[in-house]
């Protein structure tokens, strides 16, 4: 079964206006190759308005890092899902390990943030991880944060980021066999929660220190349809070689 891939920037709280340098470098790169993933950034609140109307026409498609469940109302700094698709934004991260960790969000705040946004039909980024854990305590915790999901999921608009939580932003990463591995036991999950059909055709990308020197080994496994990258997709360089290393 083809699945979709992807590779992802998430700028976190980090880019501004000045960043479309970056993002205007990577467009032109992208239109002079050939590639075969769906290229998305997601960047501040503050200027997805900005970047998904300036680059409406581009080859990237743009995303939040985060969504409310509620349309509107008295949710002081929250962004609805609504308003996020009303600006043009096609994607939004939900149950990034940062928010779980600094946010407290729960299982079930994730599940009603994932409700929403199918709902504006806005396709989700959906990330599980674990801390540093052994096997069957990673497997528990994965299964826990996987039933965040809906009852019924469509393969086309539910992408799975798994990120271990020690690896991002560490310059540290699973071993291959351990990423493919470990991916390969998601999809049995999700197969066991949903049907095979789901767990073969679901998008599961790798989060968590993806950077131009490991991407075209991790890319290139088999149970690996992308990358959520984080502080390298602040670098046009990096990120188009990000790019460039999946084939
Ligand atoms: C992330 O936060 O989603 C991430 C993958 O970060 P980094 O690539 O910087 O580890």
């Amino acid at each position: 079964m083809k699945r979709n891939k992807y590779i992802i920037g998430n700028w976190k709280m980090n880019g501004d206006k000045s960043s479309i340098k970056v993002v205007n470098t990577i467009n032109k790169s992208l239109q002079r190759k050939r590639y075969n993933s769906k290229i998305v950034i997601c960047p501040p609140f503050t200027v997805l308005d900005f970047y998904s109307r300036s680059l409406k026409r581009s080859k990237i498609s743009f995303g939040s890092q985060d969504c409310h469940h509620e349309e509107s109302g008295a949710y002081t700094g929250c962004v609805s899902s609504k308003m996020i698709k009303d600006i043009g934004a096609k994607y939004s991260i939900i149950g990034h390990s940062e928010r779980r960790q600094y946010q407290n969000e729960s299982i079930s705040e994730i599940s009603n943030k994932i409700i929403s946004a199918l709902k504006e039909n806005l396709k989700v980024i959906f990330c599980i991880g674990e801390q540093d854990s052994e096997i069957k305590v990673r497997t528990k915790i994965l299964r826990k944060q996987i039933n965040s999901l809906p009852a019924k999921i469509d393969t086309n608009k539910i992408i799975l980021a798994y990120e271990p939580v020690w690896a991002i932003g560490t310059g540290k990463t699973p071993s291959l066999g351990d990423i493919n591995s470990i991916h390969q036991n998601i999809r049995k999950i999700i197969s066991k929660k949903f049907n095979p059909k789901i767990g073969k055709g679901i998008s599961i990308l790798y989060g968590g220190s993806v950077n131009p020197k490991n991407a075209s080994d991790i890319l290139n496994l088999d149970n690996v349809d992308g990358a959520l990258v984080g502080g390298a997709s602040l670098k046009a360089r990096d990120f188009c070689k990000i790019i460039d290393s999946y084939n």
